[in-house]
């Protein structure tokens, strides 16, 4: 595990403080650590605590945008998790299953970033559905995956402090990265900040290996996605709703969709309920931010239900701009 600090140590002054400790702050600490750089994080929470950890998680590009940013950092981030799936410990799998449609449809706008999409046949789509595309793509266990990404961090010698910010101004750094999801919209005064709620159960994973996309279904977003022991049974986007708490009745519409996609979830094992908020923003914000006399600030957050999927693309662009920062 990484080195870590409670909410009284302080930092030792690192040249680069990364604030957020999600899949986005974790992945761009660890693009900074391996390139030499010396970053540390600062977080409120830890990777287990936060939005990322109550994630699908599937490749996927979801309200996340702008779509050209999206393509090319999700395409870098499919490469990058399809190669993590040779590395048992990263909890990344690849898994071959199907986007279903009630309607004729074109190929999906980010089919270039994915090596293979192909139409579905007809006896892989379910009753009622006159469409689909079957493609393979990584599913990341966030559980798995979030452990891993702190050893790899504490590996490449970097160390958290858990502290919650009430202003940037409070890190002592040459150059700061804001990572901090939905955090941005308290922290940086941006109020293009909003939450997509998003409710799934958890279940355990009856025999199913193929994942199942239904984003227009009309009683709401539908999807399955099945992990090594259990599967994620998804869900809802409720643009604005702040509530964490599980809903009882949205759970039973969700268990009802999923079953009627894939019978062989009846009488399925409930293992948990969770609830996340999509940090969900008009266009990501990854940028440098300069100020007379201050020190530089990149941020980096507003990943909607893409976080995952961009995450590599946008670490990446992250060094990029501290090195250009610190040297530039
Ligand atoms: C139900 C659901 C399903 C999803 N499925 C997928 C999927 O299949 N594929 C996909 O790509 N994405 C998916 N997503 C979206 C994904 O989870 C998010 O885009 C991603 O987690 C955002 O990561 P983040 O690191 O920006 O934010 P977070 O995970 O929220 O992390 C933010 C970090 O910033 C810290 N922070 C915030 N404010 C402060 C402060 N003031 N001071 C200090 N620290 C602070 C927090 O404590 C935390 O450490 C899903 C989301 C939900 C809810």
């Amino acid at each position: 595990m990484c080195g870590m600090r409670g909410e009284r140590g302080t930092l030792a002054r690192a040249d680069v403080v990364v604030v957020g400790c999600g899949v986005i702050g974790l992945t761009a600490a660890i693009c900074l650590r391996e390139a030499g750089v010396d970053a540390g994080i600062v977080a409120a929470r830890l990777p287990h605590a936060t939005t990322s950890s109550v994630a699908a998680a599937i490749w996927y590009p979801y309200k996340a945008y702008p779509e050209v940013s999206v393509l090319s950092w999700g395409g870098r981030t499919f490469e990058v998790l399809e190669a993590l799936s040779d590395t048992p410990e990263s909890g990344v799998l690849m898994r071959e299953g199907v986007e279903i449609w009630r309607e004729r449809v074109p190929a999906p706008w980010w089919a270039s970033a994915v090596p293979r999409v192909r139409r579905c046949d007809d006896d892989e789509l379910p009753p009622g559905y006159i469409d689909g595309y079957a493609f393979a793509t990584p599913v990341v266990e966030m559980p798995v995956y979030l452990t891993y990404l702190m050893a790899r961090f504490a590996a490449a010698g970097g160390s958290v402090e858990q502290r919650t910010l009430s202003s940037l101004d409070e890190v002592d750094a040459r150059v700061v990265v804001n990572c901090v999801g939905l955090g941005a919209r308290d922290l940086v005064d941006d109020t293009t900040m909003e939450p997509i709620r998003g409710q799934v159960v958890r279940v355990r994973n009856p025999g199913l290996k193929r994942f199942m996309l239904d984003e227009e279904n009309p009683e709401g977003v539908t999807y399955i996605v099945p992990r090594s022991g259990d599967c994620i049974l998804g869900g809802t986007a409720e643009e604005g709703e702040w509530e964490l708490e599980p809903d009882p009745e949205t759970a039973a519409g969700i268990m009802r969709r999923c079953t009627h996609l894939e019978p062989r979830l009846t009488g399925v094992e409930v293992l948990e309920h969770r609830v996340g908020l999509r940090p969900a923003r008009p266009e990501i914000r990854l940028e440098r931010e300069d100020r007379p006399g201050e020190v530089p600030r990149i941020h980096n957050y507003g990943h909607g239900g893409s976080g995952i999927t961009l995450s590599w693309g946008c670490a990446e662009e992250t060094l990029r701009l501290v090195q250009e920062a610190r040297y530039g």
